[in-house]
């Protein structure tokens, strides 16, 4: 028995597959989804989501968003996602340092403001899950056949 996963963006479709298990963090902390779930509707965290088919896991970086999920079907309306292969790195790596930098200098054109705080504080989570997500990517080579040549 499985249940179908969508991941869904306003740009894009970025997941949709038959799956034995979806992981990942709602309002109140993380949760585990199987088939036959009762129904629910939650928001979602800035967060890593995993999951499960066949035993091999995929795993996404998710930018908070809205969680449905009915019996066959658990549905990620988010507001931002990307696969862990998808991940740049390096981006990741610059929006955490302007975070950081903003958050302990301030921005030079922006007034101090407990919004601008939080705007900053949630780009600097989704950097941070990019960088946990992408470093744990099952490591590939980046060309395939690279090995086969001197
Ligand atoms: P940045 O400052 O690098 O744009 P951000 O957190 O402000 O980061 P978002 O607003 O969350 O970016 O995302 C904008 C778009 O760029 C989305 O489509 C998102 O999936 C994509 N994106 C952002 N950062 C990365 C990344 N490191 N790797 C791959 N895609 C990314």
């Amino acid at each position: 028995m499985s249940i179908l996963c969508e991941i869904v963006t306003q740009e894009r479709l970025v997941y949709s597959e038959n799956v034995d298990m979806v992981v990942l963090d709602g309002e109140e902390g993380r949760m585990g989804i199987l088939p036959n779930h009762s129904p629910l509707l939650t928001t979602i965290q800035v967060s890593e989501m995993r999951v499960i088919k066949e035993q091999q896991e995929e795993t996404f970086a998710v930018g908070g968003g809205v969680l449905e999920v009915r019996p066959d079907c658990v549905t990620v309306l988010a507001d931002v996602a990307e696969h862990a292969d998808d991940i740049d790195l390096a981006r990741a790596q610059a929006a955490r340092a302007r975070a950081l930098s903003f958050l302990e200098e301030g921005g030079p054109s922006v007034p101090a403001s407990p919004e601008v705080d939080s705007a900053i504080t949630l780009a600097l989570k989704r950097a941070n899950v990019r960088l946990s997500v992408g470093a744990n990517r099952s490591q590939k080579p980046a060309v395939a056949g690279l090995d086969d040549h001197d």
